[in-house]
């Protein structure tokens, strides 16, 4: 069993700690949130001081964090690449720009440790139930050391390719899922205001080609699907405003890669003016509210 820090205990990084701990290994976990703390520590993990100390006298270091700017500040300059000792492992599991995936990589491989980016698909029920896909980037000998930890945490774990393809992976995956939401939300709104039933929208839909994981599982119309944020006030889950920054994401990812995405803009632009409207804490599913100010 392995000693592992783990740094970004909030609505995934806190699961999938549990599971490491469910599974029989040693966590260490620090997080800027001392609710998010507690409640780890509840199942048995240990407090870290600091970004630093959770690092410290470990195997492995896993990182869950927001965004690319949070993942640079605690692996760079006096962060957790400085004080991790000889041999430690780093995972990182955040969804984040292929800059940043980029320059971590490059410290940590500098400073002579192993890394992979290990973005994952899945949601929080996935985290829950250590259901997750992992679409991992780095050396493959890292990818090995890593598979059992991930194996420990999800179902579906994914060699992508070199350093940073695992975040372009998930990039692409998010982008399809943020289309997904506003296509199912359009169709909804347009079937009830012509006087279909919503029930009967989703079990003919969900049925027909017209599915999708998001409608099955995430249905952003409360209702049909009992566990999805939708039915339950939109409370994240996944909030808007990360669907946002993977959305955002995946428009630099097209500049890079010279190739039009539409779709992509418009969903955009679309939650980029849901967040706009105040929304950004609630759950992605609540685009609802951009389609149809009044539904709940
Ligand atoms: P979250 O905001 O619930 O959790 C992130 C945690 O990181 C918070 O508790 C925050 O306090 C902590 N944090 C931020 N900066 C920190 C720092 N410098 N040091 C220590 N802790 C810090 O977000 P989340 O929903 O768990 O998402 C985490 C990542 O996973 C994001 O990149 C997101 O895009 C991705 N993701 C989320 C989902 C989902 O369904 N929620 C699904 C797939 C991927």
């Amino acid at each position: 069993m392995a000693k592992i820090g783990f740094i970004g205990v909030g609505n995934m990084g806190g699961p999938m700690a549990r599971n490491l701990i469910t599974a029989g290994h040693n966590l260490k976990v620090f997080d800027l949130s001392e609710e998010a703390v507690n409640f780890i520590v509840q199942s048995g993990a240990e407090r870290a001081a600091s970004v630093q100390d959770a690092a410290k006298e470990v195997d492995i270091v896993v990182t869950m964090l927001p965004v690319g700017g949070n993942v640079r500040e605690v692996f760079l300059n006096d962060g957790i690449v400085a004080a991790a000792d000889p041999g430690t492992l780093f995972i990182d599991s955040s969804t984040i720009d292929v800059e940043s995936a980029a320059a971590v990589h490059e410290a940590a491989s500098a400073a002579g440790f192993e890394m992979i980016d290990a973005p994952v698909s899945g949601g929080t029920i996935g985290a829950d139930q250590a259901t997750l896909t992992f679409m991992c980037g780095g050396e493959k000998a890292a990818f090995d050391r890593a598979r059992p930890i991930l194996e420990d945490m999800g179902k579906n774990i994914v060699y992508c390719g070199g350093p940073g393809k695992g975040q372009i992976v998930k990039i692409c995956n998010n982008m399809v899922a943020g289309i997904a939401n506003l296509a199912t939300v359009e169709a909804f709104v347009m079937g009830e205001k012509l006087g279909v039933d919503r029930q009967v929208l989703f079990d003919v839909i969900s049925t027909s080609s017209g599915s999708t994981w998001i409608l099955e599982k995430a249905c952003p119309m409360p209702g049909p699907v009992p566990a999805s944020a939708a039915s339950n006030e939109f409370k994240p889950g996944f909030m808007a405003k990360l669907m946002l920054k993977d959305l955002r994401l995946s428009q630099a990812a097209s500049q890079m890669a010279g190739t039009p995405t539409p779709l992509g803009a418009t969903a955009t632009a679309a939650y980029q003016q849901h967040v706009n409207n105040g929304f950004g804490d609630l759950d992605q599913s609540s685009i609802v509210k951009l389609i149809e100010p009044s539904d709940e």
